[in-house]
This record gives C-alpha cells, sequence and structure tokens, in this order.
C-alpha cells in the first residue's frame, strides 16, 4: 500500500529519550560513559535505589535541558519540580522513577521543517533506568535476563512533540534534524550506545473511520522509526477496512521481523500515580541563568544550512550540515579552495563514500591541511575526478594515502596516453571493427580500457582526442 496516495490521514506525536553528554549521572556522582564496562561497576547508593539514599541534582543536566529547550523555541519555566512515577519493573530498583510531571523545565516550543511548524508540547529531565540484557535467541524468546544498573541514573531529555507529523518520513526527517541539532548543541552523541529511544504515538484517519492512538515503544534508529510507523499505519488502516477498531494500546516494534506487536493495553498517565518527589528541592530557574545558556547557543543546523545556502545548492549544504564536523572541516577549507568545489567533494563524493562505510567524519583521520591539499590539486587539474574519488577512498583508512597526489598525476602527455591506446586497440580487434561500422558504444568501451589502463590518471578528453585519431 502506498500511504501517499491511499486517503488515509495520519497523525504522528514523538516522545524522544536522549541520553545527555554529561560526565555524571543526574542525581550523583557516577559516571555516565556505560557503555562497553563491567556491567553494574558505575554505580554508588543513589543509582541502586537503597533505602536512606538521597538524590542530588547535577547543575550541567539541567544547564542542558535549557540548551534543548533554548535551541527548540521553548518557554523555561521559572520553577519547576520533580515527580516520583510509580511503576515496578525489574529496571527500576526504587519501583519509581524521577521524573517530572506536572511543570515541565520547558514547553511549547516549536521546530521548524521544510517551512511547516512542528510544536514542542514539552521538555523535561528524568533518570534513565537500568539496561535489561535478554540471554536468549530474541527478546521474545529470552531465557533468562541480566540487569545493568551502570546505566541507571543516566540523565535523559524527554522531548514531547504535538502530533503534528503527518507521515513516517516526515517523523524520521524530524528526529534526524532534532539528533542533528543536539549534537551541534554539544549535548548528546548519536554515536552512543542507547543515546536516543523514541516512543511513536499513531493514529489514522479514512473517510468517517478513525483509530485509537496507538504508541510504539522503545524505538530506536530512524530507519527503524519510518519502518516502524508505515507498518502500523498500513495495519491500522488494513484493519479499518474490514470493520475492526482499533483499541488504544503499547506496541512493540521487532527491527528483525519489521513488524509492529501488542504488548499490553494502553495505560493512561495518572495510572502511574505520580507523587512530588519530596527529596529534592523546587528547582528555581533565574532568568540570568538562562541568559548566560542563551548567549552561548551554537549557530544551529538549519540556521548554517540557509547560509551555506547562499552560496551552494540546497541539497549540498544539508548533507554537508548533516555531520558536524564535516560542516566545521567544510567551513575551514573553503578559507582556501572554491567553495563549490568543496561542497561537491565533501558533501556529495565524501559523503557517499562514509555512508557506505557507515562512518562520519570525526571517525576518520582527515586532517583540514590534507583536505584543502587534495581539493587545490583538483582545483588546479593536477588529478583527474576519478583518481580523486579513488584517493578519498583510500584517505578514510590511511591518513598516508594523500600522497597519493603525487603518484596519481593526471596524464596529459599525449604520448604516454598514445602508448597505452596502441595497446588496448591491440588487445581489443573486436572493438575496434564494431567501431568502424558505426556503433557509439565501442569507442566509450575503448575509453574505458584506457582509463583503467591508466588507473583513471588519463585526462579524459585528451585520451578522447588521443583515441579519436588513432580510429579514423
Ligand atoms: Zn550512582
Ligand atoms: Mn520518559
Amino acid at each position: 500500500m502506498d500511504l501517499r496516495h491511499s486517503g488515509i490521514k495520519i497523525k504522528i506525536g514523538l516522545e524522544i529519550h536522549a541520553a545527555l553528554l554529561t560526565s555524571s549521572k543526574l542525581f550523583c556522582r557516577c559516571s555516565t560513559r556505560w557503555q562497553g564496562r563491567e556491567p553494574n561497576t558505575l554505580t554508588c547508593p543513589v543509582c541502586l535505589g537503597m533505602p536512606g539514599s538521597k538524590p542530588v541534582l547535577n547543575e550541567k543536566a539541567v544547564e542542558y535541558a535549557i540548551r534543548i529547550a533554548l535551541a527548540l523555541n521553548c518557554k523555561i519555566a521559572r520553577e519547576c519540580f520533580f515527580s516520583r512515577k510509580s511503576y515496578f519493573y525489574p529496571d527500576m530498583a526504587k519501583n519509581f522513577q524521577i521524573t517530572q510531571y506536572e511543570i515541565p523545565i520547558a514547553s511549547n516550543g516549536y521546530v521548524e521543517l521544510d517551512g511547516k511548524k512542528i510544536r514542542i508540547k514539552r521538555v523535561h529531565l528524568e533518570e534513565d533506568p537500568a539496561r535489561l540484557v535478554h540471554v536468549g535467541p530474541s527478546v521474545a524468546e529470552a531465557k533468562y535476563v541480566l540487569i545493568d544498573y551502570n546505566r541507571s541514573g543516566v540523565p535523559l531529555c524527554e522531548i514531547v512533540t504535538e502530533p503534528d507529523l503527518t507521515s513516517p518520513r516526515e517523523a524520521r526527517e524530524f528526529l534526524q534534524r532534532l539528533a542533528n541539532t543536539l549534537e551541534y548543541l554539544d549535548v548528546y552523541d548519536s554515536s552512543l550506545e542507547g543515546s536516543m529511544r523514541v516512543d511513536a504515538n499513531i493514529s489514522i484517519q479514512k473517510g468517517s473511520m478513525a483509530s485509537e492512538r496507538v504508541e510504539i515503544k522503545n524505538i530506536s534508529g530512524f530507519k527503524e522509526l519510518e519502518e516502524a510507523l508505515t507498518f502500523e499505519a498500513i495495519r491500522q488502516a488494513n484493519a479499518l477496512e474490514r470493520g475492526e477498531k482499533i483499541p488504544r494500546e503499547t506496541r512493540g516494534y521487532d527491527s528483525n521481523a519489521r513488524v509492529t506487536y501488542s504488548l499490553r493495553g494502553k495505560e493512561l498517565e495518572e495510572e502511574y500515580g505520580y507523587i512530588f518527589e519530596p527529596d529534592l528541592p523546587k528547582l528555581r530557574i533565574e532568568k540570568s541563568f538562562v541568559e548566560r545558556i542563551k548567549r552561548s547557543l551554537p549557530e544551529l543546523p538549519h540556521q548554517k544550512m540557509e547560509r551555506l545556502s547562499k552560496f551552494i545548492n540546497k541539497e549540498l549544504a544539508k548533507s554537508i550540515v548533516s555531520d558536524k564536523d564535516l560542516a566545521l572541516a567544510y567551513e575551514r577549507v573553503i578559507k582556501h579552495v572554491d567553495k563549490k568545489l568543496a561542497a561537491v567533494w565533501l558533501g556529495n563524493v565524501l559523503k557517499k563514500i562514509l555512508n557506505y562505510n557507515n562512518l562520519r567524519f570525526k571517525d576518520v583521520c582527515i586532517t583540514h591541511e590534507q583536505l584543502v591539499r587534495f581539493l587545490k590539486a583538483l582545483e588546479k587539474g593536477e588529478i583527474t575526478k576519478h583518481a580523486g574519488e579513488q584517493i578519498l577512498r583510500e584517505l578514510i583508512r590511511d591518513s598516508s594515502a594523500i600522497e597519493k597526489i603525487v603518484e596519481m598525476k593526471r596524464i596529459s602527455d599525449e604520448n604516454l596516453i598514445k602508448n597505452v591506446a596502441v595497446k588496448v586497440l591491440e588487445a581489443n580487434p573486436k572493438a575496434v571493427l564494431d567501431y568502424k561500422s558505426g556503433k557509439r558504444e565501442a569507442f566509450e568501451f575503448l575509453i574505458g580500457c584506457v582509463m583503467r589502463e591508466t588507473k583513471g590518471r588519463a585526462d579524459p578528453k585528451k585520451a578522447r582526442e588521443v583515441l579519436k585519431r588513432m580510429l579514423d
């Protein structure tokens, strides 16, 4: 089913949990860097929920949440407090999570996505539960479950949107933009395991029929979000078609099978029995504190994109801006080389190579100086486009590959090209005959051979001229 032309109206709202990059946890001084650490070694009585332990709020986490809220055009609360959200689950030693309910730290913001406003309902702080490790072939078929409290108490910033997103694709774009913004703010790192988890609410309407809101829990990944929502929209549409009712419920997403499955009937927020957290004082947020944070905000992705689009193509600007460190490199190198040339090579060629290898610019050790040297060689025509691509492909693994610029210098000497062409013609008599009988493709084939023989170094224009002269 193609959702775009199905006459289905979709409403999607997201609740995003982003792990903040503070060095210590939200209510204790344990480290937040649990990834790759021995389980249950970054804990203390507070994050283990021992009776008698008292939480102390991490000011850095408050600052980071405000940074996010300001970037999302939210109104910052003058005063807020924490509440206990009570529920029993093995990842929650205290049987309650310290979160914010009645008054969040910020609310009423928006993000502009391609000219459309996506409203942000609230932004609040809460503690991450412990990590459950399911041992067995899958979560559903786990033999037993282990608990790692290293993650317990890591500060999460929860960002809740209004149901303003109208397609799975748009939801994905929104999430990408949000993650990108958080990285520019230096409060979040998307490459860390489990750094962003999303709950997505979706309901659909078809003619006079409508579904109840269904929540899909704990999705991680942009692609997974789009897939889960697409599956769910189609499932709901088919059920409505059959005249079935879609009950309000909570579902999970299996990213291997690419299906959502029922977890439980949806509980209402009130059922969590929120109560005021008596161990933490009210949080008063001074205006001067907010002003200081406001002044320290960096240029955000959408602002950078707007600025770059004034001199390079919009798609290239978007591609460059989506990788913070690549954008930084771009801005440095264009002080020395042509802006448009650099945009094509960084935003298109290099980005494709990085994406293909599942890497980001900060994962490879290419220095700004090397990039300038590389782009200058292209600018002056010292290397061909083909050679340039080859060098970049090696450069992401080995920074000494930059020396290939010398080795792979463009061959413009006609005699050298001619020598190669003679060999190519001798080795391909059939193609030569085909060409003489008027087949254009034969010429392209022979040119391809010359380029391959010279490892892409032959000046393509000269090679064509030389070959043409020899054939005619
Ligand atoms: Zn602790
Ligand atoms: Mn939450």
